[in-house]
């Protein structure tokens, strides 16, 4: 399957030498055991050439260097709009993008840009769009049905990034798209998609004035949940003028920097403002050095932002928002008990309670682990459902919750854990019941397997099947207890 290739205009194949000529000039300090390798058919990997040892720079890119709404040509001719959004940001840096490849070769980002993959990522965004992944993503949008894909492509519709919203701002701005001595005439929806796809995958928040920017050489590290760097970036810098030091734009009245120390922000002033790759662990010859786009990130996350799962088994792997699982009868006493902390810290010194309940991140996380733990957040949901009537105080609340949660790290059987694992059995039922079911779908699994040429079905079936599993495994553990 081939999807829309990019408007770059070259024969040539991605050049790294010409790249590393770029970098040397744009003073990118780049560690000389770190090499980067193309593939056609997997793209960009870095790799360590030698040992590195923890600490090392693995490259370092000077801010005036990455590719910005503040650095981008397009800026000269059509203007962000004085308060933007998130959300709009990222589509005007999508334009800048392609404004900048409409340049070709006189654009001065040129050899960063012909490294560019060259065909629109196919993220799952798009994949209602039979005109952009064909009926296989179509098909694979049905088996994100119920998954954290789902949840994750609500989020960007909510955040205004939906494929509607993204082609209507394209309409917005099409006609207002300078002709470039490569291209003299507007450019079209699929270009705009193909920039679109570009700034999504690759584009990092790194500060305050330049927000979300695109980093030369640091695009082409991969990610992983057990990665060896990832990317330091000073965010509080003056967001007028992107200076990190006090300047004129300062009134006085902000902390901006009041948790740096002067000797570092003079340091970082002299070498110019980077952001900075260091080797966060030793890394061995021949090695793929690993990012990390996000810490704790899932699956049905990577795939949405970033168009591939990684299967590591890292983050959630099923949740539910707050107003999933709380409602105005329960809400009040499971704020006290999140508030007052008392069984959270308790959690500790029960022996062999880790195989069942996990600690959460926040107040406001409700979900299942892949070594098919609950978090105790979903526990105490699930207790507070089950009780017929609400004990009197909050002391009585958390003792009652402690001692089933000793029932469970020791096997034992009691009508309050039965009754407490028959709603934790419901809740998880439920989830299963409005995924995508192998049986039902059983034609489409056989069409996928015999038909290579369906990667995103393949991807997105495999997100299901993943969570499935998942699901099904910690329910037969507290059906056990009912
Ligand atoms: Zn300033």
């Amino acid at each position: 399957m081939s999807y829309h290739p990019s408007p770059i205009k070259t024969d040539r194949p991605p050049d790294y030498p010409l790249l590393q000529r770029w970098s040397g000039q744009q003073d990118v300090i780049v560690n000389e055991h770190v090499s980067p390798v193309f593939d056609k058919h997997a793209g960009w990997r870095i790799v360590a050439s030698s040992d590195i040892q923890r600490g090392h720079i693995l490259c370092s890119v000077l801010k005036a260097s990455v590719f910005s709404h503040r650095t981008a040509a397009l800026s000269n001719h059509l203007a962000l709009s004085p308060e933007p959004d998130a959300a709009e940001h990222t589509l005007y840096l999508a334009a800048c993008l392609l404004h900048e490849i409409r340049l070709g070769q006189s654009s001065e980002f040129w050899p960063w840009l012909q490294v560019l993959p060259r065909e629109t990522i196919p993220l799952p965004t798009f994949w209602a769009d039979e005109s952009i992944c064909g009926q296989d993503g179509r098909e694979a949008l049905a088996w994100l049905t119920g998954t954290e894909g789902e949840k994750e492509l609500k989020r960007k519709d909510s955040e205004g990034l939906a494929l509607d919203d993204v082609k209507a701002y394209f309409e917005t701005i099409s006609s207002l798209m300078p002709r470039t001595d490569t291209f003299d005439t507007a450019p079209s929806l699929a270009d705009y998609l193909y920039a679109f796809s570009m700034v999504s995958t690759r584009g990092y928040v790194i500060d305050a004035y330049h927000l979300i920017a695109l980093i030369p050489f640091v695009d082409l590290f991969n990610h992983s949940a057990s990665n060896h760097t990832s990317l330091a970036s000073d965010s509080c810098v003056c967001p007028t003028c992107g200076s990190l030091a006090a300047c004129e734009h300062d009134t006085g009245d902000e902390d901006r920097i009041a948790h740096l120390s002067p000797a570092y922000v003079a340091q970082s002033q002299a070498e110019g403002n980077r952001v900075d790759m260091r080797a966060e662990r030793d890394v061995k010859a021949g090695e793929e050095i690993f990012s990390c786009y996000e810490e704790d990130v899932g699956d049905g996350k990577l795939l949405v932002e970033w168009g591939f799962l990684g299967r590591e088994h890292a983050g959630s792997a099923v949740s539910w928002g707050p107003r999933d699982v709380l409602d105005a009868d329960i809400g009040p006493a499971y704020m006290a008990i999140v508030s007052n902390g008392e069984v959270y810290s308790a959690l500790d010194d029960l022996k062999g309670i880790d195989q069942w309940v996990h600690l959460p991140m926040d107040p406001g996380r409700f979900d299942v682990r892949h070594r098919g733990t609950l978090c105790l957040n979903l526990f105490v949901v699930a207790y507070l459902r089950a009780l017929k009537s609400m004990p009197d105080s909050l002391e009585d609340l958390e003792r009652g919750i402690l001692d089933v949660l000793r029932l469970v790290a020791g096997k034992g059987k009691a009508t309050s854990l039965s009754a407490t694992s028959r709603v934790i059995d419901t809740l998880l039922a439920e989830k299963l019941s409005s995924m995508r079911d192998e049986g039902i779908g059983g034609e489409v699994q056989d069409a996928s397997r015999s038909i290579p040429d369906r990667p995103l079905t393949k991807m997105a079936r495999t997100l299901a099947q993943d969570e499935r599993h998942v699901l099904e495994r910690v329910i037969s553990k507290w059906r056990s207890l009912i």
